[in-house]
């Protein structure tokens, strides 16, 4: 007999390219049937066939609070008694910009949008404005979202500028991007050394969550933040994934770096779509209505997303909160580490703040190209030997994963025990 979930995704492919509304939600790199869930509660959810999990996704990082808390259930329940939308300002939209920037004080002006894709895409369009260049830095691994600027690959070479890694992106816009190494501060040296006053921006994950997790090195920050200072380039820190996820003021409080512009997403709306983007004043002025960058929403502030998320930041401020997700992040880690030691895996793993990254190799990538050189196939295995136990982890070596104020102990040691069936089969 075919399951809910089989039925569900043959008839969803017929109707939906794919199967699926987000390419990774379709196994394509472990194979199998995605899974179609219908609840969640706190760390667990549910399945169409009734199959109970432990998440380690949290919708890729919002659910910081785990599922249906009953606080922001009940902040975006009264918030849509109000209306769902005015496509005019509200009170809630000043007390989210309020708190984001007392959260993350490099944020002097912030200005809100529904998606982390927006979000990127807003302050890139400001950079350049800001700067009046045209040429951006991004680095090999790390994602911003799918607008046309940011969907590149590197050129092959310092100095060569990207090609589309998507079809679809004119290779005149990808001309503009330059790609480099996350962590190689030499090959940045070299780069501002040669264009440096022509880059409008440089934009990055502080850490990186879009290639498995990847580490930044405090000199490859330092250097990146006097290069930028010295020729008037604005450094981006894309913290859709790692804002509110890693520490309460984000990677930028963790590392003590402050950037020029910062994007936020995912934790920021709680599970509701909430963008931001901000930085210096100075440099936020030249949006419209006050200058020449044009930006627009018709969503954007949207009162009950904005409820969720202003409920859901309001929660993560409780003392202890970050140490707490911390410590489970890393029992979590060391458990995995434990049970593959055991097993005899190659296997290495680590966390920051409430996001982490296992890597079948023997030691810790710090770069894309090390990264590629983890063992995928021992992913794939792994994965759906933990999936078949109930325990529903990224579904590709390349993903971080994210853990919850809503796991227990007890989840953290079935996780664990679960692991050692699986490394067991490799
Ligand atoms: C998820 C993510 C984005 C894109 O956000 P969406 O809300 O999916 O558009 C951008 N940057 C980073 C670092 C992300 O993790």
């Amino acid at each position: 007999m075919t399951s809910r979930n089989q039925q569900l995704f043959e008839k969803s492919q017929q109707l939906i390219p794919g199967g699926v509304n987000s390419p990774v939600r379709a196994f394509r790199s472990v194979g199998g049937t995605p899974i179609f869930f219908k609840k969640g509660l706190g760390s667990r959810l549910w399945d169409a066939d009734g199959k109970e999990y432990i998440d380690y996704i949290n919708s890729w990082g919002p659910m910081i609070l785990g599922h249906a808390h009953p606080e922001v259930v009940a902040a975006v329940q009264q918030a849509a008694a109000n209306s769902l939308s005015f496509g005019a300002p509200t009170g809630l939209e000043l007390e989210m910009a309020e708190l984001i920037n007392r959260l993350v004080p490099s944020m002097e002006q912030v200005r809100l949008v529904s998606s982390g894709t927006e979000a990127t895409m807003s302050a890139i369009r400001v950079a350049r404005g800001f700067t009046k260049r045209n040429k951006i830095i991004k680095f090999e691994g790390c994602y911003h979202g799918h607008a046309d600027a940011l969907l590149v690959k590197a050129g092959s070479g310092l100095l060569t500028f990207g090609e589309p890694s998507s079809a679809g992106v004119p290779a005149e816009v990808a001309a503009h991007t330059l790609t480099l190494d996350y962590n190689n501060t030499q090959m940045l040296k070299d780069t501002f050394a040669s264009i440096g006053d022509e880059i409008a921006c440089v934009i990055l994950e502080p850490v990186v969550g879009n290639m498995n997790l990847i580490v930044p090195q405090q000199e490859f920050l330092q250097t990146l933040r006097a290069l930028c200072t010295q020729h008037g380039t604005v450094l981006i820190f894309d913290e859709v994934m790692t804002g509110f996820r890693v520490a309460l003021g984000g990677a930028q409080a963790l590392y003590g770096i402050t950037p020029d512009m910062t994007t936020l997403g995912k934790v920021i709306g709680g599970g509701l779509p909430v963008g931001a983007f901000g930085g210096r004043k100075e440099i936020m002025s030249v949006l419209a209505p006050l200058g020449p960058v044009y930006q627009a929403g018709t969503l954007s502030g949207n009162p009950v997303a904005v409820s969720a998320g202003l409920t859901t930041l309001k929660l993560v401020q409780a003392p202890g909160f970050y140490e707490s997700l911390t410590a489970k992040t890393t029992q979590l880690v060391d458990g995995l580490k434990a049970a593959a030691q055991k097993a005899g895996v190659p296997f290495s793993a680590q966390s920051v703040g409430g996001m982490f990254g296992l890597y079948f190799s023997a030691s810790t990538p710090t770069s894309y190209a090390e990264m590629m050189q983890a063992d995928k196939s021992a992913f794939n295995t792994f994965f759906h030997s933990m999936l078949d136990s109930g325990i529903y982890l990224g579904p590709s070596a390349f993903e971080a994963g994210f853990v919850s104020a809503a796991h227990s102990n007890a989840d953290i040691a079935q996780t664990v025990q679960a692991a050692e069936i699986a490394f067991a089969t490799l």
